[in-house]
């Protein structure tokens, strides 16, 4: 099986001045063609073959793991962004309220992980067995598939995804990504027990 390239669901300067489109060029053009690159050469000849991408994130370890969870929260990152604001729902708000107090106090907490993150890493919001909502601040290629967990939304803090257009300012590209992102996205996520179906 061969991992396809993810096509954005947007035009490539469709998130200025946010995003620029030359971080896209790199960040969506290069930087995940490349984990899925190298997943499409690592796999072949072993049992991760046919597996979808989920599979091999769970199962796999060494610079398997790594480019296919890589390629995974790329895929994931990429997809909950939308040009325009698209708004949270009634059941979206509730939830997130239930579980961190309010949707300041969820933005609060979620983006100070961010900046906060040692080195590269990911935070997510994932859910877990239980339906519970979690903020996860994850080191490398983290992600919350190998905790058991779903991830419904991602911050990629390596430096590859905010330096050209943010250089050090951690903090200003995190602000900014928070008006990017598309709550729907992440509701119907939240909505669904396997991950794979709105992969
Ligand atoms: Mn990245």
């Amino acid at each position: 099986m061969t991992h396809k390239m993810l096509e954005l669901p947007y035009g490539q300067d469709d998130l200025e001045p946010r995003m620029s489109a030359e971080t896209l060029a790199y960040h969506h053009g290069k930087h995940l063609k490349t984990y899925l690159d190298n997943v499409n050469r690592l796999i072949v000849g072993t049992p991760y073959e046919n597996l979808p991408l989920k599979e091999i994130v769970c199962q796999a370890s060494g610079p398997l793991y790594n480019n296919a969870a890589q390629a995974w929260n790329h895929i994931l990152f990429f997809k909950q962004l939308s040009p325009r604001p698209v708004a949270m729902s009634p059941l979206l708000s509730q939830a997130l309220c239930a579980a961190f107090g309010s949707i300041d106090k969820f933005k609060q907490q979620f983006c100070e992980a961010a900046v906060k993150l040692f080195g590269s890493g990911w935070v997510w919001l994932a859910i877990d067995k239980e339906r519970q909502l979690h903020i996860l601040a994850e080191p490398n290629a983290g992600n919350p598939l190998t905790r058991g967990m779903n991830p419904l939304l991602c911050i990629d803090v390596w430096e590859h995804a905010y330096y050209l257009d943010y250089q050090n300012r951690r903090a200003d590209y995190v602000e900014n990504y928070w008006h990017l992102i598309n709550w729907e996205r992440v509701e119907n996520r939240m909505m669904r027990d396997d991950c794979t179906l709105y992969y």
